[in-house]
């Protein structure tokens, strides 16, 4: 659609960073403009309609889309966080970067069998997605699905993330 062509055009690039060779990518111009968020929010559910009790959102911009998103499909949100940041994790899994790893947790607040859509704004190696499927296995959930703003198809991160609804995407 018009409004989603539009709202890709809003992705900001700024070359090396966090470090030289990396091209970042920053939704938050898409986020700020209303047509924009309500088109991507509408578009990253679409698959998933009815089928998603719980919204994961990944820390941090996977936080603002699923806010979003929680309100506009009635269903609660669940906040997937970096390590140390909670005062009592009911689930923690550690994962490997292409340098060093990373830690992530959640609050044990999902009920037994609830359906949980995972979110996030860049699939990247897809090492996030793939322990965040665990996260949600650990707490007792189940994943519905994930769903990404961008994805960055040069690092073939689906092979690791498993399926993912991708809005836009990017190649080479
Ligand atoms: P992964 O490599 O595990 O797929 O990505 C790691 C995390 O970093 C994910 O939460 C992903 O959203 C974030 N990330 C990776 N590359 C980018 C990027 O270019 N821009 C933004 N905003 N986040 C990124």
């Amino acid at each position: 659609t018009v409004a989603l062509a539009r709202a890709e055009s809003l992705i900001a690039l700024t070359p090396d960073y966090p470090e030289p060779g990396v091209l970042f990518r920053d939704i938050s111009p898409l986020l700020v403009d209303a047509a924009a968020l309500e088109a991507v929010t509408t578009g990253l559910i679409q698959p998933f309609r009815g089928a998603f009790d719980v919204v994961a959102g990944i820390e941090a911009r996977g936080f603002l889309l699923a806010g979003a998103i929680a309100i506009a499909a009635g269903v609660g949100t669940l906040p997937i966080r970096k390590a140390g940041k909670l005062p009592n994790p009911a689930a923690s899994i550690e994962y490997h970067l292409e340098y060093g790893s990373a830690v992530i947790e959640a609050p044990g607040v999902l009920e037994p069998g609830a359906r949980v859509l995972l979110v996030d704004d860049v699939l990247a190696t897809g090492g996030t997605l793939a322990a965040s499927r665990q996260i949600i296995a650990e707490l007792g959930g189940d994943v519905a699905g994930a769903a990404v703003v961008l994805e960055l198809e040069e690092l073939g991160g689906r092979r690791h993330a498993g399926a993912v609804h991708s809005l836009f995407r990017t190649g080479g």
